[in-house]
């Protein structure tokens, strides 16, 4: 894909503004840090989405916090559906047997990534584990998965910002917003070969 000329006029409209997102992690990061009172946790987030809700929860979270990093592809599917092949593309660096894990994540669709990363993560024996989401679209989901910590609960549509991405771009937006209908359908160039 092309980087776009212009982010922010490819948005067609916002659906959590930036205020929205930083009151929203630190209402969680406050819940989190009474949660897990006196106790120590590790946050282990997917790559790439997760990377700007992670940055500023792991800031909110007042226990002491390790932090640890996978990257995921699903494979399979088309830049807008998933498709709920997973491959492990870098693993996690260090042992969680025994630690009090929460997952975060960018995003719940299908909830087929989560579901397989929660059985993966479930293998390596910690002593508890749990997700929190910033955003959860269950119109769409296909495995029921408990979510201790969701920010917001939106409709089924694709977004992008805040990490999460159309043809590996948009991740720099500070909100999440939907983008023009044309943006996805923009046909190729005059003289760019047709995909
Ligand atoms: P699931 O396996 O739950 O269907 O999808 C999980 C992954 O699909 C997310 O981590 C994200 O990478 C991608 N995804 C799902 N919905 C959206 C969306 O609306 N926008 C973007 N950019 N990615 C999405």
């Amino acid at each position: 894909m092309k980087a776009p000329v212009d982010l922010q006029s490819d948005v067609g409209e916002v659906l959590v503004s930036e205020e929205q997102i930083q009151a929203k992690v630190r209402e969680l990061g406050a819940r989190i840090s009474v949660d897990y009172a006196g106790r120590e946790l590790t946050l282990v987030s997917v790559l790439k989405g997760s990377l700007p809700f992670m940055a500023d929860l792991m800031r909110s979270i007042t226990v002491p916090v390790r932090i640890d990093l996978m990257e995921v592809s699903s494979y399979g599917g088309t830049s807008t559906e998933s498709s709920g092949l997973v491959r492990i593309l870098k693993d996690l660096s260090a042992s969680i047997a025994d630690e009090d894990v929460l997952l975060v994540e960018d995003i719940i669709d299908t909830g087929l990534t989560l579901n397989y990363l929660v059985r993966y993560l479930r293998g390596k024996g910690p002593a508890s584990l749990r997700i929190c989401t910033l955003l959860d679209k269950p119109a769409r989901r296909l495995v029921e998965i408990p979510v201790d910590y969701t920010g917001f609960t939106i409709e089924d549509r694709f977004v992008v910002g805040y990490g999460l991405d159309f043809g590996e771009f948009y991740r720099n937006l500070r909100y999440v917003g939907v983008l023009r209908p044309e943006v996805y359908s923009t046909p190729p160039a005059i003289g760019e070969p047709e995909a």
